[in-house]
């Protein structure tokens, strides 16, 4: 709760106080920066002092108590291990890949301290804000390795060795070519950079990189085209529900009224007895 609470406020109240200044991207606060201040120096150490005294006063008023979250078992991270695990992460997210000029960077135990984590450097990872926060407290998931398996490809895989004139949209983490055999005109593919077969083995950031190309190839195939008036987004997990590229990729296929007779039940049709109900 502490530790919400720390990351929660002092972004806010140190902005409301113009210390700091949010760093954003778009609508999202991804850091924080000093402010600009027309301060002396004399302004400055005045206003020094009075920190200082603010703070004996504080840690007289409460004790040891204020320490407890530098406790052994507390989960606190030396700075020298901060700078250390932020050097080796080469100062980006080890699960989405973003740099420390973008988004803030936390530095925490893989296995927390209280599960018998150790203090090594080989027990800790740097990852940003929003990908540590949708990790839950709990989930000792080691993510140092996913950022290099975005280069993972496979000899002889299709995805893996497209030339890049067939790429029509990309970025970071992945991209969008057009169907060889599309079932209706414009029939798109969006597929994620790293060699993966499954779809439920996608990484987050990758979910999120997929979702982008997607929602621009949609907004692309209707300018293009003003047949289109719906879209099937399909992904087949596996053979049995009929996989041919084992190489993730989402289907985007536009619709036409009147494309079919009876066009009710969309992807309920993969099993085509069962299209309506
Ligand atoms: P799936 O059956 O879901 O694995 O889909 C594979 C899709 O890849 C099919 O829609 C094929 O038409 C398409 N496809 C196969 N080979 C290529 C290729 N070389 N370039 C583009 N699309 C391809
Ligand atoms: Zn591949």
């Amino acid at each position: 709760m502490a530790k919400l609470r720390t990351k929660a406020m002092v972004g806010k109240v140190l902005t409301n106080n113009g210390v700091v200044e949010p760093i954003k991207d778009g609508r999202q606060i991804t850091g924080y920066r000093l402010a600009e201040t027309p301060h002396t120096d004399a302004q400055r150490a005045t206003l020094q002092a009075m920190c200082d005294a603010a703070i004996e006063e504080y840690i007289s008023k409460h004790g040891g108590a204020i320490w407890d979250h530098r406790r052994q078992d507390s989960g606190y991270v030396s700075g020298s291990t901060r700078y250390n695990v932020l050097k080796r992460a080469k100062h980006r997210c080890e699960l989405c890949g973003g740099h420390e000029d973008r988004v803030a960077l936390h530095v925490d135990h893989i296995i927390p301290r209280s599960k018998g984590g150790p203090d090594d450097i080989s027990n800790f990872q740097a990852l940003c804000m929003t990908c540590n926060t949708n990790k839950r407290a709990e989930d000792d998931t080691d993510f140092r390795g996913v950022l290099a398996s975005y280069s993972d490809r496979e000899a002889d895989c299709i995805f893996c060795e497209l030339g890049a004139g067939r790429i029509i949209a990309e970025n970071e983490l992945c991209f969008a070519i057009k169907d060889a055999f599309p079932v209706t005109e414009h029939h798109t593919l969006i597929i994620p950079k790293r060699h993966v077969a499954d779809y439920f083995d996608l990484y987050q950031p990758e979910r999120n990189a997929i979702e982008v190309i997607l929602h621009e190839q949609r907004r692309f195939i209707l300018k293009q085209d003003k047949t289109v008036t719906g879209f099937n987004v399909g992904i087949n997990a596996g053979a049995s529900a009929g996989q041919t590229v084992f190489h993730v990729h989402v289907h985007l296929i536009p619709r036409r009224d009147d494309d079919v007779v009876d066009p009710r039940g969309g992807v309920r049709g993969v099993i085509p007895s069962k299209q309506r109900y």
